[in-house]
């Protein structure tokens, strides 16, 4: 397997990400488990408060509670160290080389397949597109459509663990809601950080990713927040970009090409789900190549009915999120009543579907 990446260097974007259940269990099959556990924090809960009272709306419990529910950890990690692992573990295996600083694009797959041709020395069998939101390789599938600006802007900024000591504590998930934004805060395990992301509501800034941002526009933003958070905020550097999703799935690009993450389903990071979605992907085509003896033919009809109804599934949720992380009026009282009435146990059985989720278990077909 050859792997062709754009970046000289393997540079991450962000800083930090949650990794649920559905991928850490996968993380076992990749034989890399045991040294994610070594980098990644296991917060014992997730908790949603109120960003003007910081009241503890829901506790969701994580930690020992995770592992015992959902038979896989619920983690925080730095993406450069899952990075790392990731690419230790292609280095390690003998069938794999990876290109760095290798471009891969052309007009027409045909064109594509026969660059490649050139580069591996043989015509591939088949070609995973996993170039991101902007992905080309997408191009090759006829209707599929770009990607959108989905009207709200991410801002990442990192602090000192004690920076958010004073609101809550700096070892858990907190995601603080208020009308039309919310800010998740989590530790970053052995860098001693803490990753903050808000999301806002913004304007289009382009394809650009990783811009400086300006914490006046913040704090307006985040007027009527609670003091103590919104003091805490000049205390941070912030950057920012804007959230673009691609609502029209799809995997199948081409007589050679499947899409897989990003590039076949960008969606917003409501559901912390993006990167768990594209692991996902991975390793439920490889168990769909595994079933059909290595033929695409089979293969991708069985990969394209596998992974549409998860990845709807999944894009309704963080719709689902954004509408109650977001509320406002009468629907905030009728959110924070119900979050608070419901016990933490019936809380994360409405995640069962979700984090329970086995991407390589082919029964479901
Ligand atoms: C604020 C924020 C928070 C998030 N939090 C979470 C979270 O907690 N949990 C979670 O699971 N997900 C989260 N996500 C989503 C996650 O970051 C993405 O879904 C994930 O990175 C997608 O992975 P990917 O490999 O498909 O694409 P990318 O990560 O975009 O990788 C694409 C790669 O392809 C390379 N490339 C592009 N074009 C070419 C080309 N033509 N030739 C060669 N190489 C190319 C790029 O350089 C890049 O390395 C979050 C996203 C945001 C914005």
């Amino acid at each position: 397997m050859d792997i062709f990446e754009n970046s000289e260097t393997l540079d991450e974007v962000g800083a930090g990400l949650q990794l649920s259940p559905n991928v850490t269990r996968l993380m076992e099959t990749l034989g890399i488990a045991e040294r994610l556990s070594e980098v990644m924090v296991e917060p014992p809960k997730l908790s949603l408060l109120s960003a003007t009272d910081l009241r503890t709306l829901c506790d969701i419990p994580a930690g020992a509670f995770a592992r015992q529910r959902w038979h896989s950890p619920y983690g925080v990690i730095h993406r450069a160290d899952l990075q790392t692992l990731l690419a230790d573990a292609v280095l390690k295996h003998p069938s794999c080389r990876l290109h760095l600083g290798k471009i891969v694009q052309a007009e027409t797959e045909a064109a594509l397949l026969n660059h490649l041709s050139k580069e591996i020395d043989g015509e591939p069998d088949l070609i995973v597109g996993a170039d991101g939101v902007w992905s080309t390789l997408r191009e090759f599938a006829p209707h599929s459509g770009p990607a959108t600006f989905s009207g709200s802007i991410a801002w990442r900024g990192l602090a000192e663990p004690q920076e958010f000591a004073a609101i809550e504590n700096p070892r858990h998930v907190n995601a603080f809601l208020a009308a039309n934004t919310h800010l998740v805060t989590y530790p970053l395990g052995h860098h001693g950080i803490v990753n903050a992301v808000a999301v806002t509501p913004g304007n289009l800034t382009g394809h650009n990713w990783d811009n400086e941002g300006d914490v006046k526009q913040l704090q307006t933003l985040f007027a009527g927040w609670n003091e103590e958070i919104v003091s805490t905020l000049d205390r941070i550097s912030w950057r920012f970009w804007p959230l673009y999703e691609i609502r029209n799935t799809c995997f199948v690009a081409g007589r050679k090409t499947v899409l897989i993450g990003d590039a076949a389903h960008a969606m917003t990071p409501h559901a912390a789900q993006g990167a768990a979605m594209a692991i996902e992907d991975a390793c439920a085509l490889a168990a769909c190549f595994e079933m059909s003896c290595g033929k695409p033919d089979k293969a991708l009809p069985m990969f394209n009915a596998l992974r549409t109804p998860r990845i709807a599934r999944v894009r309704k949720r963080g719709d689902f999120n954004k509408f109650a992380y977001h509320a406002k009026g009468p629907v905030r009282i009728v959110r924070d009543l119900v979050l608070s009435a419901r016990n933490p146990e019936k809380l994360a059985a409405d995640l069962d579907w979700l984090y329970s989720y086995d991407a390589t278990d082919l029964t479901r077909l």
